[in-house]
């Protein structure tokens, strides 16, 4: 039997890691290859809490900008990320994976209002949770969703999935050719270096609970199940 680094995990899910090359909407076939790879990891006995994201329909920030008020543009955000966690809940499905999904804002038809102990109660049967709606405040993301998530169920781990990016750089490396991959870092020096890993609110309640992120390609088969198995293929940030 393999080795199991982290036995409880916090996968942190992007909008656009569901959404492939344009950026925008749900690909079920995306979903589903992010299905398998969950599923391996579950088979592994490893407990899994997703926190997806929603900026492959809609982003607060954007429609501010566009004019509208910002708590409802992000409300609408927080509804996209329901959207996401519905899809990732049918592909996990598929593959008769059991899955609960909880929302921040209630959704009783569709989903279970989110409660601490009965998420942790899902983990402990084998469920995949999916947290979905945010934090259900504006002015918050889904990163500092993870970072809160992970701590209230005492997560070992929150993995940053990462589109086609294989850790954290020290410049852009699809912009600049010299830009250096770090394999380890401290919670300081992503708010200090602003890394661009997650939004400073995010970093900071990671910092302040001490909870360990690594931040990964996703569109790699079987990296999930590397991470947790605590192959050194990302950026780890711990400390
Ligand atoms: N959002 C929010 N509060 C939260 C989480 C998310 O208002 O606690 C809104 C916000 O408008 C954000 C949108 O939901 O732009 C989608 O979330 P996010 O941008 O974090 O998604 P991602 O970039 O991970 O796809």
């Amino acid at each position: 039997m393999a080795k199991i680094k982290y036995n409880r995990i916090v996968l942190k899910v992007s909008g656009e890691a569901l959404a492939g090359s344009d950026g925008f909407g749900i690909k079920p076939p995306i979903i589903s290859q992010l299905a398998e790879q969950l599923k391996q990891v579950t088979e592994l006995g490893v407990q899994v809490a997703i926190v997806c994201g929603g900026g492959n329909i809609w982003r607060g920030e954007t429609g501010a900008e566009l004019g509208m008020e910002r708590s409802q543009a992000d409300y609408m955000g927080m509804l996209a990320t329901v959207m996401n966690a519905l899809a990732l809940q049918d592909s996990l499905e598929h593959l008769d994976v059991p899955t609960r999904v909880q929302t921040s804002i209630e959704m009783r038809q569709i989903a279970e209002p989110y409660i601490r102990r009965k998420a942790i109660r899902h983990l402990e049967k084998g469920r995949v949770v999916i947290f979905a709606g945010g934090t259900g405040n504006p002015y918050f993301s889904t990163d500092t969703t993870a970072a809160l998530r992970a701590a209230e169920i005492d997560a070992d781990v929150i993995l940053m999935a990462k589109n086609n990016v294989d850790g954290v750089y020290s410049a852009d490396p699809k912009k600049d050719p010299n830009a250096k991959k770090f394999d380890e870092l401290t919670q300081l020096d992503l708010i200090n270096k602003n890394l661009g890993v997650m939004d400073s609110t995010a970093s900071s309640l990671s910092m302040d609970t001490d909870m360990p992120l690594v931040v990964f390609n996703i569109n790699e088969p079987g990296n999930i199940k590397r991470v947790v198995e605590g192959e050194n293929i990302g950026t780890t940030i711990q400390g």
